[in-house]
């Protein structure tokens, strides 16, 4: 007799009450094992839903009597290793998710199965009659199209055939009549490509009469291309389908069908790596002490100090060691130019994840990595689940950008996964950046969480770094400039258009330029508690500050300089298209922004473009600052700067440092020299100030002080809820009592603070008005305490009313 086995199953189940582990008896004949997807029987009406093997136990201490069984096995691949068990039960405890949102978020989409229905015909002739009587015409014409699809039909087949409204009654009565039977259908969405190779057989008896030109030529190709895909031999040598099939029956080819995969790798000419300079082997030697010590390091270096060299070089170590590596990037900065450099260094060991591919292509460019045909993965945020078994290095990209939070449940903070994922697998990290978070900064040089410090001050063979110039915007409008550009950028450009040299020009609007500020002095309202920006509300005119719930009305004159010049700012890229249009009178410009990059791949269409010098004119909002290497662009110039600096955002100094840097290291890259021009109304800020010095250091020095003063992160954790619904008195109403329910959950304790309710920046989004509470502590341990808690109170109906939340969120908005 076999021993008694209990599968621990997660189902797939999105809702509070069935995010725990069930148990199922493995019947005899099933081969289950952990990682392996099942269907099982779940709820009063033995509902079939897919679950995951999560654990197998061999006794319970509870009744067996009650233990349903196990119905089948979907699929025999291992979808989830233990150790990816334990990172999604550490997901689920850390961003506070169900279960099977973290394995939602670690597997590809498509791997899922879809839960429908299948209707069939049964008794049919007699019915024929009762449908002749007055029934509406709908019903016959469903039965006939059943009855031609051979029977039975699938929900979605009938819905692309009938009019929703009409069908989901037709249906019913349909069932009720006895003419269909409706039946749960369990379909597989992951398929596996299957492609067909021809290779030459019984070669010694090959006569082909010289009549048969076709057919000899298919002999030729085959012979000398053994393997060759079917496919290709109909396309490229435009071979018919009689053509092989009259040498199969002679028996000189036999055709296989094997597994094939999506994506196609590009081809790329090979490229061997390059001796590093001192300073990069300096660098490199310094990470692999402190990787041999069991940390992780953080790698500070300039634009353009060859950092993407040490990841080539780090991973080809490991690589050298029969171990994997990950290397994340920002979806933005993952260009066909960045993939090559992969490509040319590691060949068809790479595997690319990015938003671009197809449900297929990511599946296949994931088994890749599953059945270890893949050994190194490049990809964006979700390439942190990338299954490797035997993974090496993890190496994160441009550290401290925003794309590495999840903005969907579960937000997950990637940096924070990926230090997990290396201790429970014992690969080493790297984080990367020229202008590192000041968190991540903080936790390496106070050896916080395991993290060390490597820096590299020089961009390779000492190139200079860009001239950055910051332009008073102010003076400019006393001296009667009113235009967007100043002189000097007027200069400039103009300079670069001459010399047919490239320039961009940024914007960074966010959409939502919601701040006051004067354009004679430069005055920002602020709020006296926070040191944040306010928001303005256009319904009311007033001011409020999202993080406390002060309010105040919106001035008319600047309270500062008397100035009427006080107003909310906005300029769009469109704007600053026509006025360049109109002012140098050339219409060679590319835009990127929101508006013009809707489809997949159109930033990358339009960045290819710029980079083919198309057009020597790029225009953008922040989504074009980022790791691009343009070798023609002599000229960098920010509209203004101010946008950043005044969103009601704590973080919004250290954003403007990175935007600027950044942006600026997109100039000069080449052999060219390099010019920034900073248009902005608050040209003694601190973060300019620095970034005009190329000054990382002084920055971070001069900013982790003020967030000590403030007790901002990393000296506090915030947990950011947001209430949300279409009504919006019921909205204020939630919102007031779930600001009472968690001041109840923390009345005895003083360590933790508690910030509004009051009305969310983005007060409003697709018709949902949003409302924000701000819980601030020293530890996160005691935010997830109280979430926890007031998750399981259930107390209050909140209909209609959407519950969000974000630990340490990167944006309040
Ligand atoms: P980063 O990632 O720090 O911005 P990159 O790795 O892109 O820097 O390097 C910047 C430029 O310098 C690239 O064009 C790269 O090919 C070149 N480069 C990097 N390392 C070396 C080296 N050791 N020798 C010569 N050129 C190098
Ligand atoms: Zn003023
Ligand atoms: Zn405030």
């Amino acid at each position: 007799m076999k021993s008694l086995r209990i599968a621990q199953v997660i189902v797939d189940n999105k809702c509070k009450e069935t995010d725990r582990i069930y148990s199922y008896l493995v019947p005899d004949d099933l081969e289950i094992d952990v990682g392996h997807r099942v269907i099982v029987p779940f709820g009063i009406s033995n509902k079939k839903v897919e679950g995951y093997v999560v654990g197998i136990k061999d006794s319970i201490d509870f009744d067996m009597s009650k233990l349903k069984s196990i119905i089948s096995l979907t699929s025999n691949e291992k979808f989830l290793s233990t150790r990816m068990i334990e990172l999604i039960a550490w997901i689920r405890e850390k961003y506070l998710c169900y279960y099977i949102e973290a394995i939602h978020s670690v597997l590809p989409a498509n791997i899922r199965i879809k839960n429908t229905y299948v209707y069939e015909l049964s008794n049919y002739n007699n019915s024929m009659e009762l449908l002749k009587e007055g029934c509406p015409e709908v019903l016959l014409e469903i039965v006939e199209f059943i009855e031609d699809n051979g029977g039975s039909a699938l929900k979605e087949e009938l819905r692309d055939n009938f009019n929703d409204n009409q069908l989901d009654n037709a249906l019913r009565k349909l069932v009720k009549l006895n003419i269909l039977k409706k039946k749960q259908f369990i379909k597989k969405q992951e398929s596996i490509k299957y492609e067909k190779f021809v290779y030459p057989s019984n070669i010694e008896s090959i006569q082909i009469s010289s009549a048969a030109k076709k057919q000899s030529v298919l002999m030729d190709v085959v012979l000398n291309n053994p393997g060759i895909s079917l496919s290709m031999l109909k396309k490229e040598y435009d071979i018919s389908q009689d053509t092989i099939n009259s040498l199969l029956k002679k028996g000189y080819i036999r055709v296989e069908e094997r597994e094939a995969y999506r994506l196609k790798q590009e081809e790329v000419s090979p490229e061997s790596k390059k001796i590093l300079t001192d300073e990069q082997q300096r660098a490199i030697r310094e990470i692999n002490s402190h990787f041999s010590a069991g940390k992780y390091v953080l790698l500070h270096g300039v634009t353009g100090s060859g950092k993407t060299e040490i990841y080539l070089q780090l991973i080809e170590e490991e690589l050298r060691k029969g171990k994997e590596g990950i290397v994340l990037v920002p979806e933005i900065s993952l260009t066909p130019q960045m993939i090559r450099r992969f490509i040319s260094r590691f060949g068809n060991t790479v595997a690319v994840l990015h938003s671009g591919l197809s449900n297929g292509e990511k599946y296949d460019e994931w088994r890749r990595i599953a059945e270890g045909k893949a050994k190194v993965a490049i990809g964006a945020r979700s390439a942190i689940f990338a299954p490797f078994k035997n993974l090496g290095i993890i190496i994160i990209d441009e550290e401290h950008e925003s794309t590495y939070k999840s903005e969907t449940r579960p937000k997950y903070d990637t940096r924070e996964v990926a230090m997990k994922r290396c201790e429970i697998e014992g690969s080493n990290l790297l984080l990367g950046s020229a202008t590192p978070s000041i968190e991540s900064y903080y936790k390496a040089v106070n050896h916080l969480d395991n993290m060390r410090l490597v820096s590299i001050n020089n961009r390779v063979n000492n190139r200079s770094l860009p001239d950055i110039e910051i332009v008073d915007m102010r003076e400019e409008l006393k001296a009667g400039n009113k235009s967007i550009f100043s002189n000097r950028l007027f200069q400039e450009i103009n300079n670069a258009l001459l010399n047919n040299d490239q320039l961009i020009l940024f914007l960074n609007r966010r959409g939502y330029s919601t701040f006051v500020s004067c354009r004679s002095c430069g005055y920002v309202a602020k709020c006296p508690n926070c040191n944040i920006s306010l928001t303005y509300h256009a319904k009311g005119n007033f001011l409020s500050c999202h993080y406390c719930g002060y309010s105040r009305v919106n001035p008319t004159e600047c309270p500062s300089c008397k100035s009427k010049y006080i107003k909310y700012f906005g300029i769009g890229t469109q704007r600053v298209e026509q006025e360049f249009i109109k002012t140098f009178r050339r219409s060679d410009i590319l835009r990127m922004d929101a508006d013009t990059t809707t489809k997949k791949n159109s930033y990358k269409i339009i960045l290819e473009k710029f980079r083919n010098k198309e057009a020597n004119v790029l225009i953008g909002t922040q989504m074009i600052g980022k790791g691009h290497d343009f070798p023609d662009v002599t000229l960098v110039g920010i509209i203004t700067s101010d946008t950043y600096l005044n969103l009601p955002d704590f973080r919004s100094a250290e954003r403007t440092f990175q935007m600027v840097t950044q942006s600026s290291g997109r100039a000069g890259r080449g052999d060219k020299a390099g010019k920034v021009i900073v248009q902005t109304y608050s040209p003694d800020h601190y973060s300019l100030l620095h970034a005009k010095k190329h000054d990382y250091v002084g920055f971070y020095e001069d900013e982790i002080k003020l967030r000590k003063e403030m007790n901002y992160p990393p000296f506090s954790h915030l947990c950011h809820v947001i209430i949300s619904g279409y009504k919006e008195d019921k909205v204020i109403k939630a919102a007031k009592d779930i600001g009472c329910l968690i001041k109840d959950l923390t009345c005895d304790r003083n360590d933790i603070e508690i910030w509004g309710p009051s009305p969310a920046p983005l007060s409003k989004i697709n018709n949902r008005h949003r409302w924000q509470l701000v819980l601030k502590a020293d530890e996160e341990g005691k935010l997830l305490e109280i979430m926890k808690n007031f998750y399981n109170l259930n107390l209050l109906n909140f209909n209609e009313i959407g519950i969000s939340m974000d630990i340490n969120p990167l944006n309040m908005l």
